[in-house]
């Protein structure tokens, strides 16, 4: 859904399927599948069962090829194999952090790039999903807004993220003691309030009862500040709310986040007392990066509890540490200033916990996206290169 207005994006959509225009079929939702199987022939009273067990087989046992669903007929599945395709997106890349983090650089039919990360907790596995190749927004500290080629993520695309990490994290057949990915965070690549079709879609798919059956509250959806979308978003999906806010007057946050010339604080802040479903045992996550010298200070803190509570909002506050990327402008606060921001808001009665960095020495932490990974390849492949030339040097010299 395009919003109109000079921040605003155009975003190219996907390019259509594959060349053999099978439809895939993990982007779509049960009524629309079963809606496919009645229009190519399947009695209508079958439709609903035949769904369901094709769901099943795809969403608790992980299988990618109609043949191996046994309790199908023969007829059936060669039907079902002539219209749709089982697909998982290229794992160009996978890299596993010393701290259990896994990060999946994954390429679509069209070539684009995009990632998803894992990040393993002692008592939840969370997966970061990307909802756009890119972003339009911009933001002056992420690196991802400095990317060139943006396009939405199809529903397809943003559900095959979890298939594809659920496939390497061996939890199949799937039973919810088997569950390694307990929770989703929209916190990849991209705005997916700017994406909201293809988002709501995914994640409904994502918690259907018959799918892959996530709770709501296991799923949280974290924007830059989408104001128009961020009602329709509580209602339609009803997922957690994150708000990247970053700064607490308008001057700083018009540049570090500079949607917020569009939808200034004070909107961005009704709009969250707008969200549906918010309470005191559900509250919505203020991510607030610490940039030095530029929203770290002790007013800065204090103005960041006097914002929310004016707004009576019932929130917490996730400190991120910086995550430094090449050419950027800004550093990351000092560990003791960190500190000091986290407890002057604490003493306030908000929780403001930092978040640790994780799987940095992977490139997964926020805001260290693709084409950081690409590079640090490409580097790796040089040294590798260089190795490769010594030994070969040190043969001939011996
Ligand atoms: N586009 C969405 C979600 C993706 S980013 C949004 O902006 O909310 C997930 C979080 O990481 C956001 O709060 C984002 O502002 C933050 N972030 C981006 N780059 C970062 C960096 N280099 N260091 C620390 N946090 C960063
Ligand atoms: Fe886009 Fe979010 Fe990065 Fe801003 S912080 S550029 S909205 S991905």
């Amino acid at each position: 859904m395009q919003i109109p207005g000079p921040i605003d994006p155009i975003v190219r959509e996907a390019k259509p399927a594959s060349p053999d225009e099978k439809i895939d079929i993990l982007g779509l939702s049960r009524d629309e599948l079963k809606q496919k199987l009645i229009e190519a022939g399947v009695p209508e009273k079958q439709a609903g069962m035949r769904t369901s067990q094709v769901w099943g087989w795809i969403y608790h046992k992980g299988v990618t090829s109609f043949d191996d669903m046994a309790n199908i007929s023969k007829d059936v599945r060669a039907l079902l194999g002539s219209l749709f395709r089982i697909s998982r997106p290229e794992i160009i890349d996978a890299q596993y952090s010393e701290d259990g983090t896994r990060k999946y650089l994954l390429k679509f039919n069209d070539g684009s790039e995009a990632e998803a990360v894992y990040i393993p907790d002692e008592d939840r596995g969370t997966l970061c999903i990307s909802s756009q190749v890119g972003c339009t927004l911009n933001c002056k500290f992420c690196h991802t807004g400095t990317q060139r080629l943006v396009r939405n993520l199809t529903a397809n695309e943003i559900v095959a993220q979890m298939m594809v990490a659920r496939d390497d994290l061996c939890e199949w057949p799937a039973s919810s003691i088997n569950r390694k990915v307990t929770n989703i965070v929209m916190m990849g690549m991209g705005e997916p309030l700017y994406n909201f079709d293809n988002v709501k879609k995914a994640l409904h798919i994502i918690m259907d009862k018959e799918g892959i059956q996530l709770s709501r509250r296991r799923i949280t959806l974290s924007t830059s500040g989408v104001v128009p979308m961020m009602e329709r978003a509580g209602k339609e999906i009803g997922v957690n709310l994150a708000v990247s806010l970053h700064a607490v007057d308008n001057e700083t946050r018009d540049e570090v986040v500079p949607i917020n010339r569009k939808y200034p604080i004070e909107e961005l802040l009704e709009a969250c007392q707008k969200y549906p479903g918010t309470h005191n045992s559900r509250r919505i996550t203020f991510e607030y990066t610490m940039l030095k010298g530029v929203n770290d200070s002790d007013k800065d803190a204090l103005n960041l509890v006097r914002l929310l509570k004016k707004y009576d909002l019932p929130a917490k506050v996730n400190l991120i540490p910086f995550n430094p990327w090449p050419g950027t402008p800004y550093e990351c606060s000092s560990w003791d200033r960190i500190r000091a921001f986290s407890e002057l808001v604490f003493a306030k009665g908000i929780s403001a916990p930092i978040r640790m960095p994780r799987g940095r020495d992977i490139m997964a932490a926020c805001g260290q996206l693709k084409s950081e990974s690409q590079k640090l390849r490409k580097s790796q492949q040089i040294a590798l290169d260089k190795e490769k030339q010594e030994k070969k040097g040190n043969k001939n010299a011996n």
